[in-house]
């Protein structure tokens, strides 16, 4: 239980149902208590709103242990679209963002993972202050529980693409992960979860083993080398061929489609010679002329942020790169902008904020 901030009590939403029952027992509590507090702990009820357990049960749980949701520190609801996006602050007044997505099928949230972030990708807002710290699995858990108590409607989709690269807080990740999916708690399904990655490839190799069918997306952004180390510094640690090599082992252990990110930017990765490029570098890398994996990209204009000077490229660019893929066999989408009059991409909220505090 290594995930208390800044106080030795041990966060209860971070505990999973093993471990609440060891807490009980510690406290001289019965065991069936566990499960009664996880659901409830769960669906956002504090120990101090629970009236079927005593108050002496509770203040000895309390002595040892806290319970902190995120709260919500500033909340912008699209008018276009419904998209809710939620500043929230931790219990230590740090800041992480979320957004809810409406679709059809249900809603969506994407979650931040750390505060701040490591990687230095050279168009995005959430890694202008560096990394600040990780989150932990009850903060994971807790931007999904507080939204869908702000919205009184359930979440049944998450994205891990928020603020933060998930696969470097990767033990508190996989925690959050099996307590997200727990019948008792929250209860969303593995293939409902979306994982992104900037490219760890210890972290991809090891999530392959954790037997956890959720889907994984990798953010490519450059079928070059040269391109990508420009934007994207991990690039210069694990390059695309071991990028590659990692997605492969990954679906050969797990079966699960991958799909992979690319941020159109305006003269830098746009042109069609990157995405005749970008075509054949996955058909060459991925396939062999027995197997066809599932490759799907998604492109995504890239979203200005002030400090980076990007801009994203026209209609007719992003329809011509889309088509490419399409005729080379590349199953592309052009990621629809959801929340525009609200700047909805990530890190960018945060930002203003700590900007207005300075
Ligand atoms: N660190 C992880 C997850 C967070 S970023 C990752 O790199 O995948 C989620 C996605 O948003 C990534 O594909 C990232 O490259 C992309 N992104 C970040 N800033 C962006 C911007 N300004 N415009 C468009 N996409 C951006």
């Amino acid at each position: 239980m290594d995930n208390e901030l800044n106080t030795e009590k041990v966060e209860l939403l971070s505990l999973s149902c093993e471990e609440l029952v060891a807490l009980m027992e510690k406290i001289g509590e019965p065991k069936y208590r566990a499960a009664q507090l996880f659901s409830q702990l769960h669906k956002g009820i504090s120990p101090d709103e629970m009236t079927n357990i005593g108050k002496k049960t509770r203040e000895k749980l309390m002595a040892v242990a806290s319970y902190h949701l995120p709260e919500v520190e500033r909340k912008l609801v699209s008018k276009l679209d419904g998209t809710t996006k939620y500043l929230f602050s931790l219990s230590d007044k740090n800041c992480v963002e979320s957004v809810v997505m409406r679709y059809k099928h249900g809603n969506t949230i994407c979650i931040s993972s750390q505060v701040g972030c490591l990687m230095g990708c050279a168009f995005c807002a959430s890694t202008i202050g560096g990394k600040v710290r990780d989150l932990s699995p009850a903060e994971l858990l807790g931007q999904v529980i507080a939204a869908q108590k702000d919205m009184g409607e359930r979440i049944s989709n998450i994205v891990m693409m928020g603020i933060g690269e998930p696969l470097d807080n990767y033990n508190n990740v996989m925690k959050f992960l099996r307590l997200v999916g727990h019948e008792d708690g929250i209860n969303i399904g593995y293939r409902h979860i979306s994982l992104s990655t900037c490219g760890i490839v210890t972290g991809i190799d090891k999530l392959a083993k954790e037997n956890l069918p959720i889907t994984l997306s990798i953010s490519l952004h450059a079928s070059d080398d040269k391109t990508r180390s420009e934007i994207m510094p991990i690039n210069k640690k694990w390059n695309i061929d071991s990028l590659l090599g990692a997605c492969k082992r990954y679906f050969a252990e797990t079966g699960r489609r991958i799909s992979f990110e690319y941020t159109l930017i305006s003269g830098k990765n746009d042109s069609p010679e990157a995405a005749l490029a970008l075509a054949k570098l996955l058909n060459s890398r991925l396939r062999t002329r027995t197997e066809t994996m599932p490759i799907h990209v998604n492109l995504i204009p890239v979203n200005p942020v002030k400090e980076t000077g990007f801009k994203e490229p026209d209609r007719a660019a992003i329809g011509k790169f889309a088509a490419i893929l399409e005729k080379n066999g590349i199953r592309a989408t052009i990621r629809r902008t959801l929340g525009e009059d609200i700047n909805a991409s990530c890190g960018q909220l945060r930002r203003n904020a700590s900007e207005n505090k300075e």
